[in-house]
């Protein structure tokens, strides 16, 4: 494929779309919606399951399957407890990160549509500077601008109802995308860019491909365990964000060296299959792809582990979109690192036959 660019308005259009569109854990479905009619024309059917997640398939009579997988949930909070006079405590719904809470604006879930609502905060004067306290989950809350319990309850929230940062899709100096929810909602989007590029250049697989997206990661991976169970794939090719660790406070020594704009991050984990990774790195240096690596002692923590480890092992490997400050409200990608993934597995696809066992002790 040339290295002309793969993003375009239409493309661009759908990620902000689909970025700004909220998709809390256990909720996806209005987000999976929004993909499964991106991905219509470039697939021959699609399968969904109980929980919400969704494949688009190409060749599904195929006996050889290959999933390629991103996550289509988000982080959130849940309302836990509600006080007499009208404020909201939190729990966590995915890894959602206290430190940031103070001063952000939130959207309510409800039956009846969003409620706003925003992190307070004590006024810097009323603070005691000789014991700063930092936020934690026990003392961030919640105001709905609402005076009493029952107005709370009034607006028709309760215990239960989940909690979104309202941020949206924006653009830094021309090629750096920032959002909510990037993690992981560039991973359906990439693979969403493999099937479209997959249908405009005419190629035909010789296997059945599975453009996964599945729920619930950011609790534990569930959503794949569920769906990997319902494919039974050969191969599964997983992709999720990893952390740029070049910007300030970050330990290179323990955490690694990755960043953005440097080429997508190929992983190194027992959960990965050799021999898969090794087809993805020689891809990668054959078509002059920038790539960095990573490497995970035990698990990946990605939906990798849940495919590797089911159905009695499947090749599985992880191909991470570098990112700067996770699990905030202004998480940061590189347009070029976008591209170059969508080619990475566009172009590993293309490098995979049909019946390929990626077996250890077969030359
Ligand atoms: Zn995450």
């Amino acid at each position: 494929m040339a290295k002309k660019n793969i993003l375009n308005k239409k493309s661009l259009d759908f990620f902000e779309k689909y970025l700004n569109n909220p998709s809390p854990t256990g909720y996806e479905w209005e987000g999976q919606k929004l993909w499964m009619n991106y991905l219509k024309p470039y697939v021959d059917t699609f399968i969904t399951d109980t929980y919400g997640t969704a494949v688009g398939v190409i060749n599904p009579e195929a006996k050889y399957k290959v999933v390629i997988e991103g996550h289509s949930d988000e982080i959130s909070w849940y309302v836990n407890y509600i006080t007499d006079n009208g404020l909201i405590y939190v729990i966590r719904n995915g890894g959602s990160d206290h430190q940031i809470a103070p001063s952000k604006w939130v959207n309510v879930h409800t039956k009846n549509g969003m409620v706003k609502g925003v992190f307070g905060w004590p006024a810097i004067h009323t603070r005691d500077k000789s014991k700063e306290e930092a936020p934690k989950l026990d003392n961030i809350f919640i105001d709905i601008g609402a005076k009493d319990k029952k107005e709370v309850e009034k607006l028709g929230v309760h215990v239960g109802c989940v909690i979104t940062y309202p941020d949206e899709f924006q653009v830094l100096n021309k090629d750096k995308f920032v959002c909510r929810a990037i993690d992981n909602r560039a991973g359906g989007f990439m693979v969403a860019e493999v099937a479209r590029l997959l249908h405009e250049n005419k190629k035909k697989l010789p296997f059945g491909l599975y453009i996964t997206n599945s729920v619930q990661e950011e609790i534990g991976l569930r959503g794949a365990e569920m769906i990997t169970q319902r494919i039974k794939p050969n191969v599964a090719i997983i992709t999720d964000v990893c952390h740029d660790t070049t910007t300030p406070m970050i330990e290179k020594k323990t955490q690694g060296h990755t960043e953005i704009g440097a080429g997508p991050v190929i992983s190194y984990a027992p959960a990965v299959q050799n021999k898969l990774r090794e087809r993805i790195l020689e891809t990668a240096e054959k078509n002059k792809i920038p790539f960095q690596r990573m490497a995970a002692s035990r698990a990946t923590g990605t939906d990798t582990d849940a495919f590797a480890y089911s159905n009695g092992g499947v090749a599985s490997a992880l191909i991470s979109l570098p990112l700067r400050y996770m699990h905030t409200t202004v998480e940061t990608i590189h347009r070029d690192d976008v591209e170059n993934v969508i080619r990475l597995i566009y172009e590993t696809l293309l490098n995979i036959k049909d019946g390929e066992t990626f077996s250890y002790f077969e030359d």
